[in-house]
């Protein structure tokens, strides 16, 4: 169909889910957080003891996925469930996070995910952000955006987020964290974390969301 999509790639920590929400929520378009896809895919081959080095044996699970994205009334927030499960919290950590990206490695596990990720494609738009929004999942996508900051930025707000949800949290630890992540999924063969050549580039590590929303915006009138 016809409907407009607009992509956020980025690495994680880079402010693209909250910028992600807030244009869906002012445009008043769908959402799509491909992270969590692959968060709850590794969950769920947590949950079934299927082997995440095990290409063969992730194909099916991804293809069968039983997730469902449910947004509640007068919230923003959207709950993730899991075969029944509410696993919006459980698929936070940061455990889930480095399974999700191990698991996001195998080309024909994204593969299996690429209709289902299409699928929210709906009028009156769609905002879709995760890593390859705008080069391989809506690679038609008329408004692309590249959201990044700094390693040592991303690390920092990490720490602060932890700290006020009275987390112990240790910065040099996130910062080695954060720093892994980046390497494996700008590193693998398939699907890598790069700008589309037709994306704009936001670095927001010197800059508030506000700003980051104003410019994404202003980008974003000049193309629809
Ligand atoms: O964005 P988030 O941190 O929730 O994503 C978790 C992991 O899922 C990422 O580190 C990345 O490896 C993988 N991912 C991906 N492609 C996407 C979205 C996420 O490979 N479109």
């Amino acid at each position: 169909d016809s409907a407009p999509v607009i992509t956020i790639d980025g690495p994680s920590g880079s402010g693209k889910g909250t910028l992600a929400q807030r244009l869906a929520q002012q445009l008043g378009w769908h959402l799509l957080d491909s992270g969590a896809i692959y968060r709850v895919l590794a969950l769920a081959s947590i949950h079934h003891g299927v082997d995440i080095e095990n290409e063969e044996a992730l194909v099916p699970l991804a293809a069968h996925l039983d997730v469902q994205f449910l947004s509640e009334d007068g919230s923003k927030a959207i709950k993730v469930v899991l075969e029944g499960e509410d696993v919006s919290k459980s698929i936070r950590t940061e455990e889930c996070g480095a399974v999700a990206s191990k698991v996001a490695a195998f080309p024909r596990v994204r593969e299996a995910l690429l209709r289902r990720q299409r699928a929210f494609k709906a009028l009156p738009g769609l905002v879709a952000d995760g890593r390859d929004m705008g080069t391989v999942v809506f690679k038609d996508a008329p408004v692309k955006l590249f959201l990044t900051a700094s390693a040592e930025n991303r690390a920092n707000r990490r720490y602060l987020q932890l700290q006020n949800a009275g987390h112990d949290a240790n910065l040099a630890q996130i910062l080695a964290d954060v720093k892994a992540r980046d390497e494996r999924d700008t590193n693998r063969a398939v699907a890598p974390l790069v700008p589309a050549t037709d994306a704009l580039v936001i670095d927001s590590s010197e800059m508030t969301i506000e700003q980051v929303e104003s410019a994404a915006f202003d980008y974003i009138h000049s193309k629809l």
